[in-house]
């Protein structure tokens, strides 16, 4: 239903690493290496080792300390990048985004989590009362929790996300005078999930009794099966000549 992807701006990352000197010297004294190095090096003259990164083409020649600046600098970029555009892609105005991120000032990873949680919450008000936005909303934030925020409890979220799926079979359903069934799909090798392949449930008791999500041992496991609405007369093919 959503189909926008966030417009990347390459150069965000070059200009951060603008900091970083891209002389082939050493970062600490200024001694210039005898020839070219293109690794990790130790300067004939201070004796310190001077990290050598690629990126972009570019080379930098860094202290160990600007070296895990880098490494930060990195991460945060592509965390931004990864949920920003998970953000954008569930509806999220691009545009919107980049302007509450800016007035909020974000300059570690943590405050970084913190605005990406929050965005996905003010993303669910936006559409509260839309069940199949709100379900992909919950998933791509039950997602980012076991990723990022272990410290939260991922099953309570992805039981909203499967939830608001059964939600969202509603109209069909009725149409169908409830006669369907919901099927579950597992891509996953965990007993946990596998086990349910194929199982199918009449729509109404699952809404009453839903099976998803599977619990798993581990605090950060993601339940990565998924519901179906299957018209019950499906396999001898009447609901599917009568929709033709
Ligand atoms: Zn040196
Ligand atoms: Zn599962």
């Amino acid at each position: 239903m959503f189909a926008n992807f966030l417009r990347t701006d390459k150069t965000t990352i070059e200009r951060k690493f603008s900091q970083f000197s891209t002389e082939c010297k050493c970062p600490y004294c200024g001694t210039k290496p005898e020839k070219e190095v293109k690794n990790k090096f130790k300067c004939t003259s201070c004796k310190q080792i001077a990290f050598v990164k690629k990126v972009n083409d570019k080379r930098y020649f860094l202290t160990e300390e600007e070296n895990i600046e880098m490494i930060n600098v990195k991460e945060f970029e592509s965390v931004k990048n990864r949920y920003f555009n998970t953000l954008v892609n569930n509806g999220y105005e691009q545009n919107k985004l980049e302007k509450d991120f800016e007035k909020h000032n974000i300059l570690n990873i943590d405050a970084l989590r913190d605005f990406i949680l929050t965005s996905y919450n003010n993303l669910i008000s936006v559409n509260s009362k839309n069940a199949q936005a709100k379900s992909l909303i919950y998933f791509a934030m039950a997602n980012f929790c076991s990723k990022e925020r272990q410290e939260i409890n991922v099953y309570g979220i992805q039981k909203f996300a499967f939830d608001f799926q059964l939600k969202s079979y509603s109209e069909r359903a009725e149409l169908l005078n409830y006669n369907c069934d919901v099927k579950i799909y597992s891509y996953s090798d965990r007993k946990e999930c596998s086990e349910d392949h194929g199982r199918t449930v009449p729509y109404l008791d699952m809404v009453k009794n839903p099976i998803l999500p599977h619990v798993g041992t581990d605090r950060n496991f993601l339940c990565s099966c998924t519901y179906s609405l299957v018209a019950i007369s499906d396999e001898n093919g009447i609901f599917a000549f009568n929709e033709l």
